[in-house]
């Protein structure tokens, strides 16, 4: 069997695990809020198995795929162990070799290729950085990945977050790009901006690359090569808690599990332990591997921002009464999450950890 016949056999083979239960459908975010079948797993891998069938493909096929914030709610509920995030990345990526992609995706493309990210932003992406710029040390054993969102649109989390890590032998890639991310999930390949990237970590000779964005941490783990570790910024925090200098703040919180560092990773203990060092932590109703998702990921907060917003609105309709602040630790949670409600704060995990340093 030729590597490309293996590779559309055991997609096939994806697609079959789907015994049709239809138990999806109670956990989907986005059918929750469309009800259209081919908005929920069980619909999008019906189209995936019509497309390897030979049906054409028009916009409803691409809504179909496209919508779908692969925040894995239906493979953790799934009694038959199909795994449709995957699948559908798969799909996304087979239409897209045939240049059938939404014009959404077309210019996100071309975002990351012309600009180096997904933002179209031209300014320095290190501008945060300041006078501090004599930071960037060219070997360290630990690099901060501030990640495009962070850089951009939350400049004060990225100023904040290398603050604290520089004291631990962390330094910046000198030249950071996308991480591909945006590209990968929407079915691009990212080669060359991953490239980039790696060869930049391997020059400074780092073991570990620390994020603070989800979508960031879940493409270093699953699509660079693993000659480097990688830690989420809550992890790196809960392992130095001590060192913090930490002083209790008398507030209460509730925490948002981004996706992509929860139930793909199952990090969930570290923001806590993290959160629980500083203040009171009073749960959301649903968390850890059952949280449901802010409704930003897998681009569809880029191409279907109104569906986007509506799912972050849900979730937050799951904040308990009586907290201070929304804390997660994702930039594109947190940028979505205050679209759905914005009488309540959200805020970024390290910005907590903050105020409780200041009180020293
Ligand atoms: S994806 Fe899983 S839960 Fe959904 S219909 Fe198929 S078998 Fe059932
Ligand atoms: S990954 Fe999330 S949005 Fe996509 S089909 Fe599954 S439950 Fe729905």
């Amino acid at each position: 069997m030729t590597e490309s016949e293996d590779k559309s056999d055991s997609y096939l083979r994806s697609i079959l695990k789907c015994v049709r239960c239809g138990t999806c459908r109670s956990v989907c975010p986005v059918f929750d809020e469309l009800g259209w079948e081919s908005s929920g797993a069980r619909g999008r891998i019906l189209v995936a198995h019509a497309l390897s069938q030979g049906m054409d493909v028009d916009s409803d096929v691409l809504n179909s795929l496209n919508t779908c914030t692969t925040c894995g709610l239906c493979e953790q509920n799934c009694p038959s162990g199909a795994k449709p995030p995957d699948v559908i990345e798969d799909t996304r990526r087979q239409l897209v070799l045939k240049n059938k992609m939404t014009d959404k995706q077309a210019e996100l493309r071309e975002n990351v290729t012309k600009y180096g990210n997904p933002l179209a932003e031209t300014s320095d992406r290190y501008s945060w950085l300041g006078q501090d710029s004599a930071d960037i040390k060219s070997r360290a054993e630990y690099v901060f990945f501030v990640g495009c969102l962070e850089s951009y649109r939350y400049p004060e989390v990225a100023k904040t977050t290398f603050d604290i890590l520089k004291k631990f032998d962390v330094t910046l890639l000198p030249n950071e790009h996308c991480c591909g991310s945006p590209l990968l999930r929407t079915g691009f390949e990212a080669d060359d901006v991953t490239e980039e990237n790696i060869e930049q970590i391997r020059k400074i000779g780092a073991h570990t690359v620390i994020t603070g964005c989800a979508g960031c941490y879940t493409t270093f783990k699953n699509d660079y090569p693993d000659e480097f570790n990688v830690k989420h910024v809550s992890e790196f925090l809960a392992d130095h808690i001590d060192e913090l200098g930490l002083k209790p703040l008398d507030i209460t919180v509730t925490y948002h599990d981004p996706c992509h560092i929860g139930r793909k990773h199952g990090i969930y203990e570290a923001p806590r332990k993290v959160i629980k060092a500083i203040c009171n932590l009073k749960e959301m109703k649903t968390v850890r591997e059952n949280a449901r998702c802010c409704g930003g990921g897998g681009g569809v907060l880029s191409g279907y921002p109104e569906l986007s917003h509506s799912i972050a609105e849900t979730r937050m309709t799951e904040v308990p009464e009586g907290v201070d602040y929304v804390v997660t630790s994702c930039p594109l949670c947190r940028r979505n999450l205050s679209q759905g409600n914005k009488n309540i704060s959200v805020i970024d995990l390290i910005e907590l950890v903050a105020l409780a340093m200041k009180q020293n």
